[in-house]
């Protein structure tokens, strides 16, 4: 990190103790923002790096709720409203046992250059709970989403802050949560929540975006080297929403996948990843990628715990969760050759794998860049909801693909344009931070 920038870095330390993945997430872009910083002065003068660091506003809130053997329940909610200067805080909601403000902040500071990159007028925000719903019957996913939303309520709208999914959350959680919200408020306000179902105000395309998204960028990283997915090896950690869409579409593309994963082990399928079977597993039986393999045959093997790091592959896509692919994992990736890694999940590389990465000169894409095209599909779902519309698969596909090359392209001159060329780390942080800054100061103090 440059001189010019270690004080705010480190004031911003002091102010937010203890929350280890904010702190990561900060320093990542710190690092790579000296040369904008000199560059412009009149960042420095109006502290914008220390007014985007700290959020617009933080919410907290008790969400209690009654399991099915009658027993009380409480978890803690959250919902970080980090900045709104490009448009309504929007980013997903987040239900996983290790979720508390750090998590949540990390998120929605993500979010907001992110959401930058996208191109679409949305700020960036972030929530959750720590609430596990691994086990949990339907009626008790329905009552807790239901209480959560209960106070939810009082602070999202469809011109103030928009939800969506993330890990924990998909169609069935956001059904239950607009459910509620529309009772309590009476009003049919489709765009305050996004990943809605298709016949009540969601869009064609949202499911598949993030993991279709990562790989359109993946694809367009590769070709700047004169490669392309097709008959590549490709490792994916994962079996969710983003990893799930991700193997769908490099198959698609010709690319072998090759392996999955949870959090009981992981998958190697030296046939490529089936996936109707994975779908029908994980999605309707809701159960485990072991179950994959029991009825999957010869060519899969389940090894419990562990990650795929180790399994040789030219391309690899973590989609799971935050630092999931560690400086071991990296350097077992390089040793067996891999050309290009692209992050589904949101940081999931951890500092000493993107180092590696970086050093070694293969292509490595940071997951605001590489996954925004789930957010960015929540955007046209909003658009959609605006103008009380519904746009063909065919026509959002496209529209997802274009600005998926817009990001990657974007990334790319802004790492050359700063003398850093082939980085994108450098590149997302830099182009997306500038939009935001230029609106925080023309906005005024606020
Ligand atoms: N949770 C997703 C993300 O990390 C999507 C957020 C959204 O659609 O608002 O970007």
């Amino acid at each position: 990190m440059e001189a010019n920038l270690t004080q705010a870095y480190d004031q911003i330390i002091a102010r937010n103790p203890g929350e280890a993945e904010f702190h990561q997430a900060v320093r990542e872009v710190f690092d790579t923002l000296g040369p904008v910083m000199s560059r412009n002065p009149q960042y420095t003068e109006a502290a914008v790096l220390e007014r985007i660091c700290e959020p617009e506003r933080q919410i907290i809130f008790r969400v209690p709720w009654m399991d099915d053997a009658g027993r009380v329940q409480i978890n803690r909610g959250f919902r970080v409203e980090f900045n709104s200067a490009l448009g309504p805080y929007k980013g997903g909601l987040r239900f996983h046992p290790s979720v508390y403000l750090g998590i949540i902040k990390f998120l929605g500071f993500e979010q907001i250059f992110k959401n930058s990159l996208t191109g679409l007028p949305i700020g960036g925000g972030k929530g959750g709970a720590d609430f596990d719903p691994h086990g949990r019957s339907d009626g008790e996913i329905m009552r807790f989403c239901q209480s959560f939303m209960t106070e939810l309520a009082n602070h999202i709208g469809p011109q103030t802050d928009v939800p969506a999914g993330d890990i924990g959350v998909g169609g069935r959680e956001i059904g239950y949560m607009f459910g509620q919200y529309r009772r309590i408020t009476n009003r049919y306000d489709a765009g305050v929540l996004t990943g809605k179902g298709l016949t009540w105000g969601g869009s064609l395309v949202r499911t598949e975006a993030t993991g279709y998204g990562l790989v359109i960028f993946t694809e367009r990283m590769l070709r700047t080297r004169g490669l392309s997915l097709d008959g590549m090896r490709i490792a994916i950690s994962g079996s969710g929403n983003v990893a799930m869409y991700a193997t769908e579409k490099a198959q698609e593309l010709g690319g072998k996948v090759i392996t999955c994963s949870d959090s009981s082990g992981y998958v190697v399928d030296k046939a490529g990843i089936d996936l109707e079977l994975l779908k029908q597993v994980k999605e309707l039986e809701r159960g485990r990628v072991s179950d994959y393999v029991m009825r999957r045959g010869p060519s899969a093997t389940f090894v419990p715990g562990g990650s795929v790091w180790g399994v040789p592959v030219d391309v690899a896509l973590p989609c799971a969760t935050q630092n999931e692919l560690d400086g071991d994992a990296a350097a077992a990736l390089l040793t067996n050759g891999v050309t290009a890694v692209a992050e589904g999940a949101n940081m999931p590389c951890t500092p000493d794998a993107v180092t590696a990465f970086q050093k070694s000169g293969v292509l490595y894409a940071p997951g605001k860049a590489s996954n925004a095209g789930g957010v960015a599909t929540s955007g046209l779902e909003m658009q959609q909801n605006a103008s009380r519309d519904s746009w063909s698969f065919e026509y959002t596909e496209n529209k997802l693909a274009e600005i998926m090359k817009n990001i990657h392209d974007t990334c790319e001159q802004t790492a050359e344009e700063y003398g850093h060329p082939g980085d994108y780390m450098v590149g997302a942080n830099i182009a997306g931070f500038i939009k935001v800054a230029d609106a925080v100061i023309a906005q005024g103090l606020i």
